[in-house]
């Protein structure tokens, strides 16, 4: 069993070409897996095994070779990912009893692309946080080492790929949450190019930074899935119109010539080992030819305060849509209307929620919206001419995806101290770009390290490139559990 779930999409998509293996023999050994380990983890937060065990048995009788990627593949989706009939919770006590009635845009790609769903897995209550501590229900576990978060918001998609619970996972990111996860459990997160992947059912946080990506266990399997679900979709008025490009047709191409800026005011404050990582892998990358620039990034406090000003003040209003009328849970005693609204948003949020509710409220509030939101608007700009100025002298950016490896429980009890967690993330949300965290060693507590890499919009091509020559050369530490 251990061999099917340790396998890459590409490898189990080959096994199921070649006849070495059925799509119920891997989709068994995934179920299996989950019920073994899940209970240690805390993953899921919804399971359809029995349907899962269906969909393979259904895909072996056709006894048709697989005709996408995923065909006939297990995955599982995070739980702010609207799945038809299937209970949706985006981790909150408000969505506990919510089965969506329509099916979230990549869900229905994948669907029809013939990929097999396991369920839907832990996130930080409505995707706010760094550790999916603020889920309404579970604590993930880091599947590294269990007294360590798993990093969030989308801590189950990541535990869930580090731990082979799935082969793949799908999650979103506002300000880091693909990445961080990603790095702390040692597996590739990717974060596309705003608009290019539909947010067509993705329970909404902050729209203008709000995108769904990957969890993969390498970078090609990354290209091969993004490639499936980025398209244009009418659904979504922000999704991107023009021509996508191929994702995977320069995958192995050299990378002499290329430039590769660095930012050595970063390495600052990094744990020691993740600096060394950095610097080991700037030699890597000039060993394959690439020349490295350094640059300088001014604005990375700034755009994480932009940041929380932005995403709350989107929040404050998306999160309007909980009522207890036309969605999820409703108070049980309440004495008139606006009472009925007061007790079910205050017995439905947690607290982080409640927190950004407020703080995005006041943002907006009149008075006040010059001085804060009009403000963040205002250094979104300057982030994004911050970038243009680098991607004018190289190719790609490398940072580290996060500044310390995986924290423990609890560690960050404090709001701005967690909000910390996305210094390096934040800013590719603000300015739309894509960027891609990969592992890269591990440190001296044997917990995983990622290092991030950025690029122009549309550079998802250049992106997966870059990281599958660095995981070539260096290997990719994996769990072997
Ligand atoms: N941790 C950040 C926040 O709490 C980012 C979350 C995300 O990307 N969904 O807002």
């Amino acid at each position: 069993m251990s061999e099917i779930i340790t396998k890459s999409v590409k490898e189990l998509n080959k096994a199921l070409s070649d006849g070495e293996l059925s799509s119920s023999e891997i989709t068994q050994a995934f179920v299996d897996k989950i019920k073994e380990d899940d209970d240690t983890y805390e993953v899921f937060l919804t399971k359809t095994l029995d349907e899962a065990l269906n969909e393979a048995k259904a895909f072996d009788e056709k006894g048709q070779a697989p005709r996408t990627i995923v065909d006939g593949l297990p995955y599982v989706l995070k739980d702010n990912i609207v799945t038809k009939d299937i209970r949706t919770t985006a981790a909150s006590k408000i969505l506990d009893n919510f089965i969506p009635p329509y099916d979230a845009s990549v869900y229905e790609d994948l669907n029809e692309d013939g990929a097999i769903l396991l369920g839907k897995v832990n996130m930080d209550e409505f995707a706010m946080g760094s550790s999916t501590e603020n889920s309404a229900y579970r604590k993930t576990k880091n599947p590294w080492d269990l007294t360590r978060v798993p990093g969030g918001s989308s801590g189950g998609s990541a535990a869930a790929v580090s731990a082979h619970l799935a082969p793949f996972a799908l999650g979103s990111d506002t300000g880091g949450s693909i990445r961080q996860p990603a790095a702390y459990t040692g597996v590739v997160g990717v974060k596309p190019t705003y608009g290019l992947v539909s947010r067509y059912g993705l329970i909404a946080f902050a729209s203008s930074l709000d995108q769904i990506g990957t969890f993969t266990n390498t970078v090609e399997d990354a290209a091969l899935i993004l490639s499936r679900i980025a398209k244009n979709d009418k659904k979504d008025s922000t999704s991107f119109s023009g021509t996508y490009p191929d994702f995977i047709k320069d995958l192995e191409a050299p990378l002499t010539g290329r430039t590769i800026a660095v930012v050595p005011a970063f390495e600052e404050g990094l744990q020691d080992e993740i600096r060394d990582s950095l610097k080991e892998a700037i030699d890597v990358y000039k060993d394959l030819g690439a020349e490295i620039v350094e640059v300088d990034f001014k604005l990375l406090e700034q755009a994480l305060s932009a940041y929380y000003m932005i995403a709350s003040a989107e929040a404050s209003s998306n999160l309007a849509r909980y009522d207890g009328v036309r969605y999820g849970v409703r108070a049980q005693d309440y004495d008139g209307l606006v009472d009925m609204y007061v007790k079910t948003r205050t017995e439905g949020f947690g607290p982080e929620v409640k927190r950004r509710i407020m703080l995005g409220t006041y943002a907006l509030s009149s008075g006040y919206y010059d001085a804060f939101y009009k403000k963040a608007m205002q250094i979104r700009t300057l982030v994004v001419n911050e970038y243009d100025k680098i991607f004018k002298k190289a190719d790609l950016l490398l940072t580290p995806t996060t500044a310390t490896t995986a924290f423990k429980f609890g560690e960050r009890s404090d709001p701005i101290e967690m909000y910390l967690s996305d210094l390096y993330t934040i800013p590719a949300n603000i300015s739309g770009i894509p960027a891609l965290s990969m592992p890269a060693g591990l440190d001296k507590n044997g917990l995983p390290i990622g290092l991030q890499l950025s690029g122009p919009a549309l550079s998802e091509g250049l992106l997966f490139n870059a990281a599958h020559a660095y995981e070539k050369v260096t290997g990719n530490e994996k769990l072997e559990r």
